[in-house]
Order: structure tokens, then sequence, then C-alpha cells
């Protein structure tokens, strides 16, 4: 006979968290944790390989150590006889057969699944469901919304400043940011000179090798998903806390002195630089954002690296990450639907293969598919770039995001993505577009001189694709423009365009749109 269980503990994919609150009093005489891999969540966006691999192998983690702490755990593996493969319809099975008093969970981390979660219990699951707050982020859900509360436009810096008041988080004696100043960017724009990031003594990252719980979920993944995009030959992702913990000591170690400095160049074949490889990690909640935010700033406080590198890497977590998902608690679920600058156009289709001739695009959708990764510029100022440029609607850019990064889950994807680097909100995220020419690209990156374009020029068989798409961008939008003060300098700059020049950048950008997203040249189609 099945034994009876008073809680059933709901732990979702991105919930492998030990402390999590759903947890707290747990008695493994009486309670037992749930978990299930269904389809639904791979194939609701078309997910990558890694990506997939990545939440599974981590989920199977979590259940061992759960079961090696000698609690009960109910499982549902992908290929289980009876998987409904989805969330509701196994979650359903699950009571009917434990028959529970109640379910716990700690709030979810996506929109979807939280109203998924609360429409099974509503249908078929008929048990009381407590749901408990996260505290795996610095600031709750409520938090943000007392920020906003009144505010006519939030920023992120108000934001930062003020949790790292709330947290004291470098800080000095008195209370004041360390150094004077609360925000060290402006040191953190360097690009690398010739000799690379060679030259900066880039060390290679300490990579966790796949160990056999892993290498069965990447097998199982290979024949389930066989047609899904991305590659998991290289697949070296931290997917228990301590490869995380392992990753995080040696990116403070090796990569953060430089972090700051370096945080925004790119370069050919080079996928990590100096970053941190941690977004998975803490997304699925295998390591802890203090963690994170004490270790860089025990390593400055140490005199192991700068100021400048130090608040850098602590503002993308105590900052971006933080506001991006305060932002998207409040605006849901309208949010999704934006389109503020009523883009239509579709995603190209070498987004889902890397084939194509502009050699930035090429890099980073080439390494995004390779290793499920690409770093925050990549991200921002060349895919993102070039689809807010080509005029891609933004849901379809969102699709993407979500599917081929290892790290991409909705609350902190969808903000950068709809929000960020389209403009799809409206200003919400960011006070302009973020649109530069192919000049940005070549000057924080050596992609352009291993491509057949010329980032200088506009028109013409050589011209960068983005910087004829950047001032089509700018003549599309010019009246919407002009009402940023923002943007006043670019604006100003179309003024200056003759009829005749106008007219050819209008009919290079025709081309390229109509071609699929790519330039046309002599001697075929490029980029399909
Ligand atoms: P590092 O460069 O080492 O940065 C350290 C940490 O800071 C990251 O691990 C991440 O947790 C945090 N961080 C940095 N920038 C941001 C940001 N803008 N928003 C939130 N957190 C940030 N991050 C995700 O975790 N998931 C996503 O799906 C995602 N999609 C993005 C889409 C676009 C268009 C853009 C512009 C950014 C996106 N980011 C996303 C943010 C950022 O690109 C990644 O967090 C970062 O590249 C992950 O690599 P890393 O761990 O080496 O980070
Ligand atoms: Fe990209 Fe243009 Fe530079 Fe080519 S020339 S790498 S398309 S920015």
């Amino acid at each position: 006979m099945i034994k009876p269980v008073r809680n059933l503990v709901v732990v979702l994919g991105d919930q492998l968290d030990a402390e999590a609150s759903a947890l707290d009093g747990f008695d493994a005489n009486q309670d037992a944790v749930w978990m299930a891999e269904v389809a639904e969540e791979s194939e609701h966006v078309w997910t990558s390989k890694p990506r997939i691999a990545v939440f599974l192998a981590a989920m199977r983690h979590f259940r061992d150590a759960q079961k090696k702490l000698g609690r009960r755990v109910n499982y549902v593996e992908l290929d289980d006889a009876g998987n409904t493969q989805t969330l509701a319809g196994e979650l359903a099975r699950a009571v009917a057969e434990l028959k529970p008093e109640r379910l716990i969970m700690t709030e979810a981390g996506e929109w979807r699944v939280q109203e998924a979660m609360t429409a099974a219990r509503a249908k078929k699951v008929t048990r009381p469901l407590e749901v408990r707050e996260d505290r795996h982020f610095f600031q709750t859900r409520a938090d943000f919304a007392a920020h906003a509360e009144g505010r006519k436009m939030l920023r992120m810096e108000f934001f930062y400043r003020e949790v790292r008041r709330k947290h004291r988080v470098l800080l000095d004696k008195k209370g004041e940011p360390e150094g004077g100043e609360w925000n060290y960017d402006h040191d953190n724009r360097g690009a690398f000179k010739k000799g690379g990031p060679a030259a900066e003594k880039l060390k290679a990252p300490w990579l966790s090798q796949p160990d056999a719980t892993t290498r069965e979920v990447l097998a199982m993944v290979e024949k389930r998903f066989a047609s899904h995009p991305g590659e998991l030959k290289d697949f070296a992702w931290p997917v228990t806390p301590e490869a995380a913990r392992a990753t995080l000591a040696d990116f403070i170690e090796h990569r953060l002195p430089n972090f700051g400095q370096f945080q925004d160049a790119m370069w050919t074949e080079e996928p990590w630089l100096f970053h941190s490889r941690i977004s998975a990690a803490m997304n699925l909640k295998l390591l802890n954002p203090r963690e994170v935010v004490a270790a860089a700033e025990r390593a400055f406080r140490e005199g192991h690296v700068h100021l400048a590198s130090a608040e850098g890497f602590i503002r993308q977590i105590l900052g971006w990450r933080e506001y991006v998902r305060g932002i998207y608690w409040l605006k849901m679920p309208a949010y999704a639907g934006l389109n503020a600058l009523g883009a239509k156009e579709k995603l190209p289709d070498f987004f889902w293969t890397g084939k194509c001739e502009m050699n930035c695009l090429k890099q980073s959708i080439g390494q995004t598919l390779e290793h499920g990764y690409a770093h925050h510029i990549q991200r921002l100022m060349v895919t993102g770039l070039y689809a807010l440029l080509l005029g891609v609607e933004p849901q379809k850019v969102h699709g993407w995001y979500l599917a081929v990064y290892v790290d991409a889950v909705e609350w902190v994807e969808l903000p950068n993505v709809l929000g960020m680097s389209q403009y799809g909100d409206g200003g919400i995220m960011a006070s302009k577009p973020y649109a530069a020419t192919g000049k940005y690209i070549d000057r924080m990156s050596n992609y352009c001189a291993g491509c057949r374009f010329d980032p200088a020029k506009s028109v013409g068989e050589e011209a960068c694709p983005f910087t004829t798409l950047y001032w089509d961008f700018l003549l599309r939008h010019e009246p919407l423009l002009a009402k940023n003060q923002r943007m006043a300098l670019q604006v100003k700059n179309i003024a200056r365009l003759g009829e005749s020049e106008r007219a050819a950048i209008r009919v290079r950008a025709q081309e390229i749109q109509n071609n699929g997203g790519a330039p046309k040249v002599a001697g075929g189609l490029l980029g399909l």
C-alpha cells in the first residue's frame, strides 16, 4: 500500500534550491517532494538541446541529493510510462495516487507556469495549495512594486542604489558607496587591442565534466530531441550546486579582475572571454545570488580586484537581474504582447543555423547553438540589434531567445529581449532603442576584420547590413524617435541625408528584408 502523504512539495525545474521556502518544515516521515520532466516545457518553444539538457540534468541531480537526505521523492522521468507530458496532467496523476493533504510550492518564476499550477489545482487537483515567497532574490515582488509605486518612470540606476543601501553592499563605513560613486560603467566599456584577449592573459574557464547522470540525460536528449537546434558535444555546464560554486570560484580568481574593463568586448572564436558562466546555475537556483555578490565584494576588499570590476559585476546581479524580475512581475501578462514599434518581419532562418555571411552574426549565433551561450553584448548588440533594425516582430525574437540559451527563463529573458533589445515596451526598460551601425561592432570586436562587408558603408555591394538597416530604422521611425530627447543626435543626423541617399538606403534595406533578412549579392542569395 502507498504510504499517505501529508504535504506534497512541488519543485519545478527552475527551483532546485535545497533551502527553498517550500521545503521549510519538511518532515521525511510524512512529506514527499514531487518533480516531473514533461515535454511541454521543452516544446512550448522549440527549445535547444543544451537548454533541455541543463534543466533535466540539474533536476535529476537535485532528485538524487534529496533522496540522499532520506526524503521521499516522487519523480516522473520524461520517458516514464503514462507521463502525460504536461505539468498539470502529472500533478493531477500524483495527487490521485498519493492523496496528499495539501500541496506546497515556492512561487513560480514564470507567469505561464504560475497560471498553469493555479488552473490545475482549481480544475483537477482539488487540494489546498500553499504558495510561499521566493527567498532566492534580494528583493521580493512586493518590494519592487513598492519601489515602482508613484514613479512616472522606472530606471535601473535608482533601483540599484536603493538595493545596495538596503543590503549594505559595497558601502563604506559611512554607508556611502565605496569609492564615492555608485556606478563605474564608464570603466566597463573597453575593447581588446590587436593581440585580443590572449594579450590580457585570458585563462580558459574551469569546465564541469558530465558525470554518469548527466551523460544519460545527454544521450536521451540527443535521441528524443534530435530535430531540435543546438549541440551537446562540448556540454560542460554546472548542473549541481558544487559545480556551480566551483565555476564561481574559478571566475572570481581568474576572470573577475578583467571583467569590468572587458565586459562589453567580443572576439572571434572566444565564447567565454572574462564572463562568469553562472547565469543558468543562478536561474535554476543551484547558486544563491547572495553568495555570488559576497564573493565579488570579498575579492575587492581583499585587494584581488579593482572596484570597477567588482562593482560592474555586482551591478549585473544586484541591479539588472533583480530589476528585470521586478519589471516582469509588475507588467505581466500584458507585457509579453507589447510591440511599440509595430515591428512585423519574421525572424531570419539563419538564426536557427548560424549560416550567414555576416561574420558577427555567424560567430554569435554559431556559439549560441554550440554552447547555448552568448554574452550580454552579443545578445544585445549583435543578434538583438539585427532583429531590431530589421523590424522583426518582438514576440518572434522572444521565442528565439527563450529557446536557445541555457539560462533562458521568461522572467529574465522577456524584459531583456522585448524591452531592452527590441524597444517593444516603448521605453519601460530602456530610455531609448539600442540602435547602432556596424561601426559599434567593429569598435568592440574583431568580427569585421573577417567579414566581406564594410561597417562604414551603408549602400552598395559591400555595405554592412547593420549600417544600412540602422539608417533605414531611423528613417522608418523618425517621427517617433524625434520625440525622444536621448535620440536627438541620431535624429539630427538623418536630417543631413539627401533624398538620393535616403532612397538608396531604402532600396538596399528593402532588398535585405525581401531576401529573408540577409543581403543579396551578385552570385546568389546569401544567408539562407
Ligand atoms: P556575466 O556577464 O558574467 O554577468 C554576471 C551575471 O549578471 C549573469 O550571470 C546574470 O545573472 C547577471 N546579468 C547580467 N546582465 C543581466 C541582465 N541584463 N539581466 C539580468 N541579469 C543579468 N540573462 C539570463 O539569465 N537569461 C536570459 O534568458 C537572458 N536573456 C538575455 C537576452 C538579451 C537580449 C540580453 C541583452 C540579455 C539577456 N540576459 C539573460 C542577460 C545576460 O546576457 C546574461 O545573464 C549573461 O550573458 C549570462 O552570462 P554570464 O553568466 O557569463 O554573465
Ligand atoms: Fe557584422 Fe557588419 Fe562587421 Fe560584417 S561588417 S562583422 S556584418 S558589423
